[in-house]
């Protein structure tokens, strides 16, 4: 006679994801995501700062009759938009900490966002993208008072436009297709920004790929030249410091919920 089948507890479900019927009341219970006014303030005033540059630009090639060579740098300044945002987010993912001079808090964030991935989805837009609002602020403003060059501003209000939404666009990577609008994903889809297939493998082992977040157009390349290892193993020469990447999969941002939401 056939022995009967020992009957066994299931294991616990892991915990879900939010739901669009519970995000709300998830943000409103969890301050760490919500926006606040400086976060707004730092958003308009990165806001403001291209705006001003964008002007600029219109300007010129209006008094000059000129449209082709700015809309040109603009082109150069999304291609460049997508690889800048790739070098920053590799750096701030292996190297630094906490307590990393100005950094700090942007490379605490990454870290928190490799362990718990479908959080990122519950940050309010304003907190979202306030580290780069801030950053494009002191950067850009300066240039806007001491260059009249329509090149340079178009060039600079394209590029920095879309690194200032990187996180969003690297947020919308992240959510579900049924929440998003559906530019979105038409444009995620044309691949002119950052298709939620295309980042999921940056979340999985191992941890060193598909960094850049604008439209993702540099990845294939940067990963098919190993172009982060290189730079890697030029740092560890040079200064004797690892990347946390080379430390996976049991490093501390190793996902600590086996729920991966990100959803074709
Ligand atoms: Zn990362
Ligand atoms: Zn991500």
């Amino acid at each position: 006679m056939e022995p009967l089948p020992q009957l066994t507890t299931p294991p616990p479900s892991p915990p879900l994801p939010p739901t669009s019927t519970n995000r709300h009341h998830v943000i409103l219970d969890d301050p760490s995501v919500q926006s606040t006014w400086s976060h707004r303030a730092w958003v308009a005033s990165g806001c403001i700062a291209i705006a001003i540059s964008l002007v600029k630009c219109i300007t010129a090639a209006i008094n000059s009759c000129s449209w082709l060579e700015p809309i040109i740098a603009g082109c150069f300044g999304y291609v460049l938009a997508d690889l800048g945002t790739g070098v920053y987010h590799w750096a701030i993912d292996n190297y630094g900490s906490a307590s990393t001079p100005i950094f700090g808090p942007h490379i605490e964030a990454f870290q928190s966002h490799h362990e718990t991935p479908w959080k990122f989805t519950w940050r309010e837009f304003a907190y979202n993208i306030h580290e780069l609002a801030r950053g494009i602020t002191f950067a850009v403003l300066p240039l806007n008072f001491f260059s009249n060059d329509p090149l340079l501003h178009g060039f600079i209000a394209v590029f920095s436009g879309f690194v200032l939404f990187s996180e969003q666009f690297h947020y919308w990577a992240h959510d579900t297709k049924s929440r998003l609008p559906p530019f979105v994903v038409a444009l995620q889809d044309a691949g002119l920004l950052l298709s939620r297939s295309q980042h999921a493998a940056h979340h999985r082992p191992p941890y060193n790929q598909n960094y850049c977040i604008v439209s993702g157009m540099w990845n294939g390349f940067l990963s098919e030249y190993k172009m982060f290892e290189t730079l890697e193993m030029l740092v560890f020469s040079k200064l004797g410091v690892q990347p946390r990447s080379w430390n996976e999969p049991d490093n501390e941002w190793k996902q600590k919920e086996t729920i991966n939401p990100l959803v074709k």
